[in-house]
C-alpha cells in the first residue's frame, strides 16, 4: 500500500471479489481480494478504515493533477458528488469521503490503484465501497 507521486493514467480494470461493505463488515478491516490484469493471481487487499490509503483529491485536485478527472469519470472509478456533500470533494464513490492506495501484484509487480469510499453514508450505516481496482501506468 504506497501513496502514488507520479503523473499516471488508468488501464485495464481487475476483477475485484467483494466491494461492498457495511458496518461489522468493515471492522476491524474489510478483506477481499483482486485479480491481477496481467498474470491473473490473487492479491489480498486489506482496508482498514482511517488507516488505509491517502485522499483521493491529492491525485485530481489542483492545475497538475496527477490523474485527470474526466479519466477517473471515464472509467467509472468516481461519479459527481451530490450537491450537499460537496465538502468531500467533487468526485467521490458514492458521495464518501474517497481514497486510493497503489499496489502492485505481488506474483508479477504490475501495479494497480485501488479506490474505495468509506464513512457513514445515514445515521449507523457505515459502508466501506471499493470502486474498483485498475492498472495504472505512468504518464
Ligand atoms: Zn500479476
Amino acid at each position: 500500500m504506497y501513496r502514488i507521486d507520479h503523473t499516471i493514467r488508468l488501464l485495464k480494470a481487475a476483477a475485484v471479489d467483494k466491494k461492498e461493505f457495511r458496518n461489522e463488515e468493515t471492522r476491524p478491516s474489510a478483506w477481499t481480494q483482486f485479480h491481477c490484469t496481467q498474470c491473473g493471481e490473487a492479491n489480498p487487499l486489506l482496508i482498514t478504515p482511517y488507516e488505509s490509503g491517502f485522499p483521493i483529491l491529492s491525485l485530481y485536485d489542483g492545475t497538475m493533477p496527477k490523474l485527470k478527472q474526466e479519466e477517473l469519470l471515464e472509467h467509472k472509478a468516481l461519479q459527481h458528488t451530490h450537491q450537499s456533500m460537496l465538502h468531500v470533494g467533487a468526485l467521490t464513490v458514492r458521495d464518501l469521503p474517497t481514497l486510493y492506495f497503489g499496489t502492485d501484484c505481488h506474483k508479477c509487480n504490475t501495479p494497480h490503484i485501488c479506490i474505495f469510499g468509506y464513512g457513514e453514508q445515514q445515521p449507523g450505516l457505515e459502508i466501506l465501497e471499493v470502486s474498483g481496482v485498475w492498472q495504472y501506468a505512468i504518464r
